[in-house]
Formats: C-alpha cells, sequence, structure tokens
C-alpha cells in the first residue's frame, strides 16, 4: 500500500513502521491476560489471521507473571498496553518490542510526580530494552488538566495532548515512537488525526476507530475514518476494533487488510443514508480487564433489544469493565459497564441501578422508554 507518507521510520523489532514502510495492521487479544491458555488462543488466532503486531495489555504483577508464559513460543512482535500502573514497564519490556501507555492514565499513580518524569521514565525503560513506544490517546480518557482547559472539545484536547507528549519525547531524545488518536465517532477520528498530521507530519499515526462495535456498524464506522485519512497519507499502522466473540478475533486483521486493499485499488464505500442518523451502539472490542465474557453476549443482546428505536438519535454504550466503562458511559444517552457478576445501567452520567446480567436488558428497554416518551 503506497500512499504520500512523510513520516519518519521507526523500528518495532524486526518490523518497520511510518516512511515508505507498508501500513501494518495490528489487534489486540481480548481476554484476560491471567487466562494464559485464553490469551495465547488469541495470540494464535490473531497470527492466523495475518496481524504484523499483537497487543497484550497488562495492569497487575499477576498479569506480569502470565505474560512470562504467553509470550513463550510466540511468533508475532507483541505490544504491552501500559493501563493505569504504568510503573510495569519496566517488568513487562523485556518480553516485548512495543511499550503503549496512554497519557490520560499517568496522573493515577504517583501523583506528586511530574508527568514528564514518568514520561522520562517509561522511555528509558523502553530505550534499555530496545522497546519502541506509542503515546496512545483516547477521547474517553482524557488527563484531567487537558478535559479542564477544552472542556467539550475533545478534538482540540486530544491533539493539544498528544503534541505535548511528542514534544516531551523529542526533548527526551527518544525517536522510537508513533501517536494515536481515538474516539467512537469516525467524524472526530478524522478531524483530531487531521490536525495532528499537520502539526507533526513526522510522526507515524496508528489509526484506529475506538469502541466501533458490532459489524456491520463497526466495519462501516472504521471504514469511514480510514477512507478519509489514508489516501491522503495519513496512517501508518491500523486496528480495527471489533465487538465479536472472541473465536472471532481473527475478524479485526481480516477487516483491516480488506479496507487496505480496497483503498489500494480504488474501491471506496459511499457512507450509507442516514448512517450518522438514529439509533448509535457504541461496544467496546474487550481487553485483558473484561468482567466477564457475557458482555460479548450482552452487547448483541442489547443490539436485538433496541432495534425498535432505530430512527430515533440515541447513543448506547456497552462498555466490558469498571475501569473504563463509568468513564466512557459518561456521554451516552444510556450506558452499561459490566462487573463480573453484575451490570451497571446509567443514564448519562447518573448511575440509575445495578442489575444481573439477565435482568439489566429489561431495566435498559425501561429507560430508553422513559427518553423516547419524554422526546
Ligand atoms: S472498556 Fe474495559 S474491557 Fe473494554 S476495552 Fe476498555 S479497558 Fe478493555
Amino acid at each position: 500500500m503506497s500512499s504520500p507518507r512523510s513520516t519518519r521510520s521507526i523500528r518495532i523489532g524486526s518490523l518497520t513502521i511510518g516512511g515508505d514502510a507498508p501500513i501494518m495492521v495490528q489487534s489486540m487479544a481480548a481476554t484476560r491476560t491471567q487466562d494464559v491458555p485464553a490469551t495465547r488462543r488469541q495470540l494464535e488466532l490473531l497470527t492466523a489471521a495475518g496481524a504484523d503486531l499483537v497487543r497484550i495489555a497488562v495492569d497487575s504483577p499477576a498479569d506480569v507473571e502470565a505474560l512470562a508464559k504467553v509470550v513463550d513460543g510466540a511468533t508475532v512482535p507483541l505490544s504491552i498496553d501500559l493501563q493505569e500502573n504504568y510503573r510495569l514497564a519496566s517488568e513487562v519490556a523485556p518480553f516485548v518490542q512495543k511499550l503503549r501507555y496512554n497519557p490520560g492514565h499517568l496522573h493515577h499513580h504517583e501523583k506528586s510526580r511530574s508527568i514528564r518524569d514518568k514520561v522520562a521514565w517509561i522511555a528509558d525503560t523502553a530505550k534499555a530494552h530496545d522497546c519502541a513506544l506509542r503515546v496512545g490517546c483516547n477521547a474517553g480518557s482524557l488527563a484531567p488538566d487537558y478535559k479542564e482547559r477544552f472542556g467539550k472539545d475533545h478534538v482540540a484536547a486530544l491533539v493539544a495532548q498528544a503534541v505535548d507528549h511528542c514534544a516531551i519525547l523529542d526533548e527526551l531524545e527518544f525517536h522510537d515512537f508513533c501517536v494515536s488518536i481515538k474516539d467512537s465517532d469516525p467524524r472526530l477520528v478524522i478531524e483530531a488525526n487531521e490536525r495532528f498530521a499537520a502539526q507533526r507530519p513526522d510522526v507515524p499515526l496508528h489509526l484506529g476507530v475506538t469502541e466501533a462495535g458490532m459489524p456491520p456498524d463497526g466495519v462501516i464506522k472504521t471504514r469511514i475514518a480510514f477512507e478519509q485519512l489514508i489516501p491522503r497519507g495519513i496512517g501508518d499502522t491500523l486496528r480495527v476494533s471489533l465487538t465479536v466473540p472472541f473465536e472471532n478475533k481473527g475478524m479485526e486483521i481480516e477487516v483491516g487488510r480488506q479496507i487496505l486493499a480496497d483503498i489500494e485499488a480504488g474501491r471506496f464505500r459511499s457512507v450509507p443514508k442516514g448512517f450518522f442518523d438514529g439509533l448509535n451502539i457504541i461496544a467496546c472490542p474487550s481487553c485483558s480487564r473484561v468482567e466477564n465474557e457475557r458482555f460479548i453476549d450482552l452487547a448483541q443482546e442489547v443490539k436485538e433489544a433496541t432495534a425498535r428505536a432505530a430512527e430515533h438519535d440515541v447513543t448506547i454504550a456497552v462498555m466490558g469493565c469498571r475501569v473504563n466503562g463509568p468513564g466512557e458511559t459518561d456521554d451516552a444517552d444510556l450506558g452499561l459497564w459490566c462487573g463480573p457478576k453484575t451490570v451497571n445501567l446509567k443514564r448519562g452520567p447518573e448511575t440509575v441501578g445495578t442489575y444481573s446480567y439477565d435482568d439489566v436488558l429489561e431495566a435498559l428497554l425501561r429507560e430508553l422508554d422513559a427518553i423516547l416518551a419524554a422526546r
């Protein structure tokens, strides 16, 4: 896939991204990292589907312990998703080729230490173990100071946060890094990545629409963003995020490759009429933090049960864990975030109640009816 890209090349183990290198297609393990057989199976599925790189989330010493077993014999280059506990970087770096940190999560631990100091420590750790870095910015987890400065202007906040972290890494003379700026709305992904690329045309970009949800809508949302960005030379690696059964995870790679092939061949799909009107279901793709695998079925059940509201402008978010779930459902009209045995239902930022997996659909439909009746 050739495109007029002007980014610099960075090295991730034996891979190169940026510059003239082909656009790399990657994905992430959806299972709990501590479930070693299940996570190894994710690696197998993604490798068989042709993933160039696979990411695994690590958030605790027990995850690190499991990681050592998961990576044993892996043939695909690996990246670690450092969630809130960035200090685990030094323990996981020896096993992998890349570390991803989220600038919006650095404030959770060691509150008296400056963000610059934390980034310097991560960069030193990456350098010591020959790892690349990704500065992974998400609209649902902006750092508090950017939220405060930019209010509801998520695009400006995301771009400023990414540009500032690039400046820190430049100052530290750390060059093997890329950036991602994600949102669940492809239109915001397009705008934010365009604005970032205009300011930092040298920095390789990892593209993705986060929490795109279930196929086919999740595929359409992703395609909309990639078709706008890639032909303009924006994007050096990509991930398609889909809410699918764990055993079907290879689909993310297949869809990513198909979209790239279509763009290369000039086959662009028009956005279905009214696609951005009516019911919008956002669902996370699941990761190591997922609390109960039933979350995937629940997302599908929500889609089916709410189909009768298809014509109404309502956003429903279904998230797989208690860590990102509460924050990432705040902007939706109705939100569900899943715990191990129960599901929490929200209406905007307010909690409605906590329900069993069996009872939550009924409660969701009651709230949906109330919203529709009030309009
Ligand atoms: S909401 Fe939780 S389970 Fe879902 S992808 Fe985000 S961190 Fe992982």
